[in-house]
C-alpha cells in the first residue's frame, strides 16, 4: 500500500491515478464531496475493489476565461 505521499508524487509525476493498493490503471471515479477549502474526489479499483478518496486543497483563485474585457 503506497502512503499518501508516495501516491500523491506518482500521481503528479504519471499524470494518472492508480490504485494505492494493487497499482491498477483501472479505478473508477465517484462522487465528489466539495468543502470550503477541500475536496474529496472518491474512487473504486475495479481490479481489487479498494476504495481511497483524493484529497485536493485550494491553491488560490483565477478569473474565469470568459471574464473578457468589456470596456471596447
Ligand atoms: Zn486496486
Amino acid at each position: 500500500m503506497l502512503s499518501s505521499d508516495e501516491w500523491r508524487k506518482r500521481a503528479v509525476e504519471a499524470g494518472v491515478v492508480r490504485c494505492p493498493a494493487c497499482d491498477s490503471l483501472t479505478v473508477t471515479m465517484g462522487a465528489c464531496a466539495v468543502g470550503t477549502y477541500t475536496i474529496y474526489q472518491e474512487y473504486l479499483c475495479e481490479d481489487c475493489g479498494y476504495e481511497f478518496q483524493a484529497m485536493f486543497g485550494l491553491i488560490g483563485c483565477v478569473p474565469r476565461s470568459n471574464n473578457e474585457d468589456n470596456d471596447a
